[in-house]
């Protein structure tokens, strides 16, 4: 992946993506550079600057002395809210350039990024920007002994934000914008697949008036430069959105210098739809749970399970759904369903296709790259539905992250719950039933982050966001996301009497 900065620019290459250090885009001080690589042709468009230890180094500096000795901490939090506004509208004024990136840069259908995920991300700074300004503390009265103690939030420090390739503008104005909004500075490390709009957002916050050094932006691969950041002593806290097994790494490199932390990690959770669900909303909304985005989603309800009366004809119409999805061009505004975002990815969405066929799984349809010149080029999958799956199958316990869906039936509501238990993640679920108490028990019962009954992927911003067991550590949302961006202190004021 890795290039030579004097190797020619391939002629399919539009644009250079720099890093961004102090208030100023850099290239890496080695010179190198890696090529991003578009998914629908799975042709080079954009060279990267490779961050490498001078580049971490110049990073945190920057972070560092724009915490330790600059405004922005120190600013009130409706002074920082008419900049991060200003990050807002900008975020807004080039949506459809930002949406076009992202499709390019990962294969995001652009319907999707035009109408979700940017205005999602100016929506981001608004709101943590308000959330902030409105932001309290607490007084506690021992007027026996003549004392008040009243608390203080402070912001952490420098937050390093690693992000992942699934939703990038989206996920990365999900970490900067409470990381800012409560007085910290940043380090947004984005992943090596999808660097594209985390360099926009640099120019907009410029732009609006960031001060300089207050959120800057390294490229270059986890395993190296991501965890020379986590490892550096001048990060006080990490906020991680990617794999379980990356959140469990991270940890164990953080613990020398014991940061704080919050991950939001992978999830394999379960759609669950009852005998009563209303099949007009079941359907679509079930479908929609693993086909969206590709199913590259970490809340995907990316195990079915179908109550046993109905479990022969809702699956008959749900693979006639998938079947239905338009798979093409992420620019074409029709397309619902884009590329994966790499061959790598292509393979291993396959190969586990393979392994539910092999472990006893019945492929209703999909498997494979659909037919035609359209797909040839492009890491292009259909949607994918595999029935007769047992708890005990792979595909049933890993998170496969691509548009495959598989199914089993169940009898009770214990049996249910039991299922959607039976997993090493608890990130989300979603229920499907017009019973109030049937939905109720089974999102009381159902060990995850989030339930959704009769919807899904409904967010408000308010609320916690994250995972049970293996699917993260900590909540972001709202006061949750306040609390990890901000310390809390205690003074005690013992008045006379
Ligand atoms: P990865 O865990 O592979 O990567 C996530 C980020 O971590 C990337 O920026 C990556 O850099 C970086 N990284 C990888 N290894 C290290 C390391 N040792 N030290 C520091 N940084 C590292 O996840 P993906 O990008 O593949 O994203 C998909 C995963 O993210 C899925 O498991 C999905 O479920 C999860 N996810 C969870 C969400 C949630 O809210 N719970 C939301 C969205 C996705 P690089 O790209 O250079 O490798």
């Amino acid at each position: 992946m890795t290039l030579a900065t004097d190797r020619p620019a391939a002629p399919t290459i539009t644009h250079h993506f720099r890093l961004f250090i102090d208030g100023r885009f850099v290239d890496a001080a080695s010179g190198e550079t890696f090529d991003s690589i578009n998914p629908t042709t799975n042709e080079p468009f954009a060279r990267v600057a490779k961050a490498g230890r001078e580049d971490v180094e110049a990073a945190v500096r920057a972070a560092r002395r724009a915490f330790d000795e600059g405004p922005w901490p120190r600013m009130s939090p409706a002074e920082r809210k008419r900049i991060l506004y200003r990050i807002a509208d900008g975020i807004e004024a080039r949506a459809d350039e930002l949406a076009r990136l992202e499709s390019i840069d990962m294969g995001k259908p652009i319907t999707e990024a035009r109408e979700k995920d940017v205005p999602r991300a100016a929506l981001n700074f608004r709101f943590f920007a308000d959330y902030a300004a409105l932001s309290h503390t607490e007084m506690y009265e021992q007027r026996s002994i003549g004392v008040l103690t009243y608390t203080l939030r402070e912001p952490r420090g420098v937050a390093l934000l690693i992000t992942p390739w699934n939703f990038p503008l989206m996920l990365e104005t999900w970490k900067v914008a409470p990381a800012l909004a409560f007085g910290n500075t940043a380090i947004l490390k984005p992943a090596s697949a999808s660097p594209a709009t985390a360099n926009v957002l640099m120019e907009i916050c410029a732009e609006a008036g960031l001060p300089e050094g207050v959120l800057n932006l390294v490229y270059g691969d986890g395993e190296t430069v991501g965890m020379a950041l986590v490892e550096h002593p001048g990060v006080d806290l990490i906020s991680l959105t990617g794999e379980s097994s990356t959140g469990k790494r991270i940890a164990a490199a953080a613990a020398g210098t014991l940061k704080k932390l919050s991950f939001e990690l992978g999830g394999k959770s379960a759609s669950i739809v009852f005998a009563d669900a209303d099949l007009d909303v079941a359907l679509p909304g079930s479908l929609d749970a693993i086909f969206r985005n590709q199913g590259e989603v970490c809340l995907a309800g990316s195990r079915l399970l179908v109550q046993r009366p109905i479990y022969d004809e809702f699956v008959a119409r749900y693979v006639d759904g998938a079947r239905a999805y338009r798979v093409g061009d992420p620019l074409d505004p029709a397309t619902q369903i884009g590329p994966l975002v790499s061959p790598g990815h292509w393979e291993r969405v396959r190969r586990y296709v393979g392994i539910g066929v092999a472990e006893g799984g019945t492929l209703l349809t999909g498997g494979d790259r659909p037919a035609g010149p359209a797909f040839e080029r492009g890491n292009f999958f259909a949607p994918t539905v595999i029935g007769d799956v047992r708890p005990e199958h792979r595909v049933f316990q890993e998170e496969i992250f691509g548009p495959v869906q598989v199914v089993t039936p169940f009898d009770t509501v214990e049996d249910a719950i039991r299922l959607a238990n039976d997993s090493r993640y608890g990130l989300a679920g979603m229920v499907w039933t017009t019973n109030l108490d049937t939905a109720h028990r089974v999102a009381a019962g159902v060990r995850t982050g989030t339930m959704w009954v009769n919807c899904f992927f409904v967010r408000d911003l308010r609320v916690p966001f994250g995972g049970f067991r293996e699917s993260g550590t900590g909540r972001e949302g709202g006061k949750w996301s306040e609390d990890f961006f901000t310390e809390s202190k205690s003074v005690v004021l013992k008045l006379r009497a």
